[in-house]
């Protein structure tokens, strides 16, 4: 395939979506690699560029609640108050889909994963192009998403027709997935809506249990968000400053104590071992920065990436499985 094209215009990324090109596109989440949903080759050239294994399903991105309808059969009624309360939002709903829709923007499954982006670019392109856009993250299958456009190219230079330039994404994490298909809201994936977000809305939502995970959410299957340097959980060091239990360091690793980097709420004990630090000042500051600081610590060539653990709520949850999925722990 010829380069890939950097662009600012709105115009030209519609004009290539139209004629079944794939671009990537900024949301508040990741970046995402985006086709329009109502073309099979278009969709098949996203599993392509990426590596994606073929029973992972797509997202589908609207500009609208009306255009739902276009790949949608059916909208429980508390599937609607959720679009109306966090949309545009990181979060995706995951509805019967229509029959008319391509098999591969759902992998084969009878429902199909919709969502709003908080993105004005985007949101105008989706408009523009007046069909949904599917996207899933705008990186190679198995590693961190793309939170900058430059990781989008970083990983797909030359697999894809063009890249829509915008700022860092705000979020930094994929977006929460909650199955509307059953008689209440289950989440399938957590991202920055928390559990506690759609209670206010609907009290009896729930997480999902462990043994649903695999059937109803295709994608916790395999292998993810792993950048080329092992990625580990340290702390919390929040409790005191005396540097014990876990902040003591490991002999067996004192070899690497010059290829590892930090990533965390509070100073680490030994902070002279890391080539790299960064101190989060908020749990939302630590997801925004933490695939990026994944990639900044590969361009270093550190050979581990040590996470400060957070308390597994609200937030901290979706960095939780982030990390633990990355650390090969999940
Ligand atoms: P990505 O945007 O790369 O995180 O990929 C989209 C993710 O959305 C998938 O890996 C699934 O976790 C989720 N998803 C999309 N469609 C469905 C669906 N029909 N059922 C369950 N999960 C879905
Ligand atoms: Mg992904």
């Amino acid at each position: 395939m010829a380069d890939t094209i950097l662009t600012t215009s709105v115009a030209e990324a519609v004009a290539i979506l139209a004629s079944g090109g794939l671009v990537a596109l900024p949301t508040e989440t990741v970046y995402g690699l985006g086709a329009r949903a109502d073309d099979s080759r278009a969709l098949a050239r996203i599993f392509e560029a990426k590596g994606r294994p073929a029973d992972n399903p797509l997202i589908a991105h609207v500009a609208s609640i009306e255009q739902v309808g276009d790949v949608v059969l059916s909208i429980a009624p508390y599937a609607r108050d959720l679009m109306e309360r966090f949309w545009p939002g990181p979060l995706t709903l995951v509805l019967p889909v229509r029959e008319d829709m391509p098999s591969q923007l759902t992998a084969g499954l009878q429902t199909v994963g919709v969502r709003m982006p908080d993105h004005a670019l985007t949101r105008a392109v989706i408009k523009a192009l007046g069909v949904p856009v599917a996207a899933p993250s705008a990186n190679r299958s198995g590693r961190p998403s793309p939170t900058t456009w430059e990781a989008v190219r970083e990983d797909l230079e030359g697999r894809i027709d063009a890249i829509l330039q915008a700022g860092p994404t705000t979020v930094g994490l994929e977006s929460t997935v909650v199955d509307c298909t059953g008689d209440v809201p289950v989440i399938l994936r957590p991202g920055a809506i928390t559990l506690a977000d759609l209670q206010s809305v609907h009290p009896e939502a729930r997480q999902r249990r462990p043994d649903e995970a695999a059937h109803r959410s295709p994608g916790l299957r395999h292998r993810h968000y792993r950048p080329d340097a092992e990625v580990r959980w340290v702390g919390p060091f929040d409790t005191d400053t005396s540097g014990t239990g876990e902040a003591a360091p490991d002999p067996t690793e004192a070899k690497h104590a010059a290829s590892a980097s930090y990533i965390g709420l509070h100073d680490p004990p030994d902070p002279l071992r890391y080539v790299r630090i960064e101190i989060a000042p908020s749990l939302a500051a630590y997801a925004r920065s933490l695939f990026h600081f994944f990639r900044l610590s590969e361009a270093d060539g550190v050979r581990s990436i040590h996470c400060e653990r957070v308390p597994c709520e609200g937030l901290g949850q979706a960095l939780t499985d982030r990390i633990d999925r990355a650390s090969g722990s999940e």
